[in-house]
């Protein structure tokens, strides 16, 4: 009984409501219970209090974070074990959280922010990017529109601007002009919304009954949320054409093969619309030809946008800037911030040179969001140039990075990652067992181990069994490709920890599992 007057009450507090039941008789007898569980929906001290165990717990995970399997050893289902089937009637303690977070939770988490990660692309977290998501979970604005917070708006207009003047790009992707910057969720929502921009442009000259006919380009090493964007998009799946590439050209997009591709289309009634161009493909970090691809999307009038949501970051340091070269050209520009830039998730940044193009497909002005600035047009409404409504300050950790690092100090992070991945690739060149199989550009190195004579599968399953071997060891986490039909390990640097004996180690146990691979293989 007492136990259930107990949880009333706090249910009470939680709730904010007055109780009127007769158990607040009990209260003061149970105030030292109350006081320790019933945690506000908001106050000023108890949230200094519980956000600083907050945040010991999670610098204790830092300190510690070398001790966890890189890669969550856990089995699908793991975790409808440990868990009740439904949520808590009374409320519980945070540090009863806290407790099952350690226990139940960190098993199940795959550390991306490990020193030993190595794996698809780093998601890079920062003491500045934590502090500026801190920030932003504190005001939690929802900045829509200028009047929702006329300083989100204007915050990630001015940060945008400063990063476009950092990556060299043109006038006209600054908001000053027609054009713009803007903070996305993800490089795939980024790719959407320009490709949904691209096709109403072109409708709005064709007729919106061409629709069928509207092919998209771009090389078979595009990251799938292009598929996707025009899968969503109402795009013909057949005409999202995935040029061919192959070594020859590192796997990048050969002019030639799009001239050709989009004769082919034009001749057969279709309508040539959208180029999704690549800096730093997935696979392999492949750089397409941006200059000379920019010229056939012009003589075709065909939207071009490129994809640098990995190897944009570099583009900040000089003597990697020419991997953009051409970009003036583009219609859009899209680099991941949250991928290698310092930034915790999310946070992928589009400029485009076309505000409009984005605002006429995707702008909507109900009477309930009407006010005198969106009226006057004198601002921007980010509401307009994105998916959802609600949009999170997430400028302000994007600043929080430029400011507390410098972009000399971005440059540093990133040149030290450049250097520990050509370090490992020599590494890897070393031992004749291994191969490097595609030039390494950036930070990210694809290679793979040779196989014994006669391999059936060109040593596809030797390469599979060593990754495998080497993540479950849970030192380390790599990931795979397929290039021209080889499975290829790649190992990407990149997390804020990684030093070069991280490094050196991943190496150590790629070596010893080979040798123990080659000897069952041969
Ligand atoms: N483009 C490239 C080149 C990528 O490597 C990735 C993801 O790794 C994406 C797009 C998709 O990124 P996001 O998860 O931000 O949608």
């Amino acid at each position: 009984m007492m136990k259930m007057r107990s949880c009333v009450n706090k249910l009470c507090a939680i709730l904010w409501k007055p109780c009127r039941v007769p158990i607040f008789r009990y209260q003061e007898m149970e105030q030292k219970e109350e006081n320790d569980l019933n945690l506000k929906a908001m106050n000023a001290e108890e949230l200094r209090e519980q956000a600083h165990k907050m945040v010991d717990f999670i610098a204790d995970y830092y300190k510690t974070i070398e001790s966890f399997p890189v890669l969550s050893q856990v089995q699908p289902g793991y975790l409808g074990k440990l868990l009740p089937d439904s949520a808590p009637t009374c409320p519980e303690s945070l540090q009863h959280v806290l407790n099952d977070v350690q226990e139940k939770i960190l098993p199940g988490v795959t550390h991306w922010q490990s020193p030993n990660y190595f794996a698809y692309f780093p998601s890079n977290s920062s003491i500045a990017g934590f502090l500026g998501e801190m920030l932003s979970a504190g005001l939690n604005i929802v900045g829509f529109s200028w009047i929702t917070s006329p300083a989100a708006t204007e915050l990630e207009a001015i940060v945008l601007d400063w990063l476009a003047k950092a990556l060299l790009l043109s006038h006209d992707f600054f908001s000053t002009g027609q054009g713009g910057g803007v903070i996305q969720g993800t490089a795939s929502e980024a790719v959407l919304v320009v490709l949904v921009a691209a096709r109403d442009k072109i409708l709005r000259t064709v007729g919106r009954t061409a629709l069928p006919k509207l092919v998209t380009y771009a090389s078979d090493q595009t990251h799938s949320s292009l598929q996707k964007a025009c899968q969503i998009g109402g795009l013909d799946p057949e005409l999202c054409r995935l040029l061919k590439t192959d070594s020859s050209t590192n796997f990048a997009l050969s002019p030639d093969v799009l001239s050709e591709a989009i004769s082919d289309d034009i001749a057969s009634g279709l309508i040539p619309f959208f180029l999704c161009a690549n800096v730093g493909t997935t696979s392999s970090t492949a750089v397409d030809p941006l200059p000379a691809l920019a010229k056939v999307t012009r003589t075709n009038n065909i939207w071009f946008h490129v994809d640098a949501a990995y190897a944009g970051s570099a583009c900040i340091c000089p003597e990697y800037r020419h991997f953009i070269d051409g970009v003036e050209e583009a219609d859009s520009f899209n680099m991941n911030a949250h991928k290698w830039f310092l930034t915790n998730f999310d946070c992928s940044l589009l400029w485009v040179k076309e505000r409009s193009a984005l605002i006429q497909s995707l702008s909507t002005n109900p009477e309930y969001l009407k006010n005198k600035a969106s009226e006057g047009n004198m601002v921007i409404d980010y509401k307009d140039w994105q998916i959802p409504l609600g949009r999170r300050f997430r400028s302000l950790k994007l600043w929080m990075v430029l400011r507390l690092y410098g972009l000399e100090g971005l440059q540093a992070h990133i040149r030290s990652h450049i250097a520990m991945a050509a370090y490992f690739e020599e590494l890897v060149v070393q031992d004749k067992r291994f191969k490097v199989v595609a030039p390494r550009t950036f930070s990210l190195v694809c290679f793979r181990l040779l196989p014994p004579p006669n391999s059936k599968d060109n040593g596809n399953k030797l390469n599979h069994d060593l990754i495998d071997l080497v993540n479950s060891t849970g030192s380390v986490f790599i990931t795979h490709t397929v290039l021209s039909g080889e499975f290829v390990l790649r190992f990407a640097v990149g997390a804020p920890l990684t030093e070069v004996r991280h490094v050196k180690a991943a190496w150590q146990i790629l070596q010893e599992k080979a040798t123990a691979l080659l000897q069952i293989y041969h």
